[in-house]
């Protein structure tokens, strides 16, 4: 079945067309600057070459236009069954994708003091997508909706009571689509189903979390409130003291917003290295000798170990250890280290297998007989393809 997936950002529109048999991108896209006089509409049609189409002042109803003219004029636009939107919060109330309508949308506008960056622009391209596609069925996808089956005692702060239950302050965890991906591909890799699997999910990309996933569903995840908790980033710091806010105005006259930012924009690999926040680059300075480069990747691998053995802790086994995104799926380097840390739990390198992973493969990459570390391409847009379509026909 056709989907079109759209993934909208607060001056982006990400779009592709895919076919959810093997999940082949038909035509993918990208409408960028939307609002601004250089708004641009770039796609490329399987192997072909780039075409593009200059939008100057579009907004994200004008890219959407472009979208449809370009889907009609590769004759995509008869063969589309749905269209799914990601959508990065959908607070307590949304456990899984679901078919929009008003009510959805007015839930999702409910959830946007929880993701005030993410929510609106998501609103926007699924009112852009209505106004244009409106006689398909659009369903939506949530980062957040994998996550809802963690536990009371893991999702809870230890902070006063009704700041959950009056104001929704939990945690909530981030990048659900691609843990749910990953652990469905990795449960075949095994051959078990994935009812029995228990799995740790490291998602490591420019954002990074990791998940505890049992028979399926995830117990745990290393994001919260906000995808800032947790693992070390690329510009995100992960983990901090939370007195930190507190020390820096007394110490340094910042305010909240100065120290949000910076723990947002300023920190991670970029923050520790001083020089970038793109793994390839650190990677390239650390083998010329750069020590802060070769720190921040320190700091990385081993507080992402630690994480991953606080994960094993409410799986009580692992069956796997998936590594995915950018880094997970193209680092042997990162995964040789992470790895170097958790001999604790049975991990042993294979580094000829690490290393011989062609881009875009999966595979383990441990020895036979330790524990098993794979590596598994993550692809969300097709997941989104996946939940699209089976609502689709749950509804047809
Ligand atoms: P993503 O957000 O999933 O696209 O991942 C982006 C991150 O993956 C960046 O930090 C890239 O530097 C990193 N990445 C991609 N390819 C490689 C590679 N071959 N080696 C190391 N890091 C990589």
């Amino acid at each position: 079945m056709d989907i079109l997936v759209l993934n909208c950002g607060s001056s982006s529109l990400k779009f592709a067309v895919i076919d959810t048999g093997e999940g082949e991108v038909l035509l993918s896209g990208l409408a960028e600057r939307l609002a601004g006089p250089e708004a641009l509409v770039s796609w490329r049609r399987g192997d072909a070459e780039k075409e593009r189409r200059a939008i100057a002042g579009g907004d994200h109803a004008a890219a959407m236009k472009v979208v449809v003219e370009v889907l009609r004029e590769h004759g995509l636009q008869d063969e589309l069954r749905g269209v799914g939107h990601r959508v990065v919060h959908g607070g307590e109330r949304f456990k899984a994708s679901v078919v929009i309508d008003e009510s959805v949308v007015a839930e999702i506008e409910k959830c946007v003091p929880l993701a005030p960056l993410h929510n609106p622009a998501n609103l926007v391209g699924i009112r852009a997508g209505r106004a244009m596609l409106g006689e398909l069925t659009e369903v939506a996808v949530f980062d957040t909706a994998f996550h809802q089956a963690m536990p009371k005692h893991a999702y809870l702060y230890p902070v006063p009571y009704e700041l959950y239950s009056e104001h929704g302050v939990r945690r909530y965890g981030f990048h659900g689509t691609s843990h749910r991906f990953v652990a469905r591909r990795a449960a075949k890799i095994l051959g078990k189903p994935l009812e029995e699997t228990a799995l740790i999910t490291a998602h490591l990309g420019n954002g990074c979390s990791a998940a505890a996933v049992l028979g399926g569903r995830s117990i745990d995840t290393t994001m919260g409130l906000t995808p800032l908790e947790g693992l070390v980033m690329g510009t995100r710091s992960g983990d901090v003291d939370p007195a930190l806010h507190g020390f820096l105005k007394d110490q340094l006259g910042w305010d909240v917003e100065r120290t949000t930012k910076v723990l947002n924009k300023e920190s991670g690999l970029l923050g520790i290295s001083g020089k970038s926040n793109d793994m390839r680059t650190l990677e390239e300075a650390a083998a010329a000798g750069d020590e802060r480069a070769v720190l921040a990747i320190e700091v990385f691998c081993y507080r992402l170990a630690k994480a991953i053995g606080a994960l094993a802790v409410p799986l009580g086994r692992i069956d796997a250890l998936v590594f995915t995104g950018g880094i997970g799926e193209n680092s042997a380097p990162i995964r040789a280290k992470v790895l170097g840390h958790l001999g604790v739990l049975g991990f042993a390198l294979d580094p000829e297998r690490n290393d011989g992973l062609a881009r875009g493969s999966q595979g383990p990459v441990t020895q036979d007989g330790s524990s098993t570390a794979l590596v598994v391409p993550t692809n969300e847009e097709w997941m989104i393809a996946l939940d699209t379509a089976e609502l689709v026909e749950a509804t047809s």
